[in-house]
């Protein structure tokens, strides 16, 4: 079984205190991969930054995503409708000391499928402990982004040859998923 994990895509992250310019071209294609993984039965996960004031990442990046604010919510495109799992966290990695490994496991996941921000921070974080507890890793290329391209390719190649990810596209995964 495979889940898809939303990560990050927060107002603070998109839109506001530390934006990314280039997100927005994931966002028709994480909705895309969202919808048919609802549709599929498959688990849909947002991996979300939620601060506590005194949280020591705040530190590198000045105040972000503090927990209950506006900044902290989903993207209005992106906010989660139906069939979903929240998994709060409070720095780069979605696993770390956060229930995700226990969710995914007794959701008889095998493989993650990471989609949304930045691909050479959080989502390489994320990727790590992935590997870590041997998740197969897939990324649709099209929908992580980070600040800049070289950030972005140098991202993905790290996934690829640290963590043995596949590195794919949103369409070949939709495909995939269809076949179900
Ligand atoms: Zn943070």
């Amino acid at each position: 079984m495979e889940a898809i994990l939303v990560i990050d895509m927060l107002n603070d992250f998109v839109t506001g205190d530390i934006k990314c310019e280039r997100a927005d071209r994931i966002i028709p294609k994480i909705r895309r991969l969202v919808q048919t993984a609802r549709r599929k039965g498959i688990p849909i996960i947002y991996s979300n930054d939620s601060h506590l004031p005194n949280d020591f990442e705040l530190g590198r990046w000045g105040k972000h995503a503090i927990k209950g604010t506006k900044g902290a919510e989903v993207i209005p495109e992106l906010k989660p409708t139906e069939k979903y799992y929240v998994v709060e966290k409070r720095v780069y990695s979605g696993f770390f000391e956060t229930g995700l490994d226990s969710l995914l496991r007794s959701l008889h996941v095998e493989t993650v499928i990471l989609t949304g921000l930045h691909t050479h921070l959080f989502v390489r974080h994320t990727a790590a402990d992935a590997f870590f507890r041997g998740y197969k890793i897939v990324i649709p290329h099209d929908a992580v982004e980070s600040f800049t391209e070289k950030d972005h390719k140098q991202g993905l190649e790290y996934l690829k040859n640290a963590y043995n990810a596949e590195i794919t596209e949103t369409d070949k995964i939709v495909e995939r998923l269809e076949k179900r």
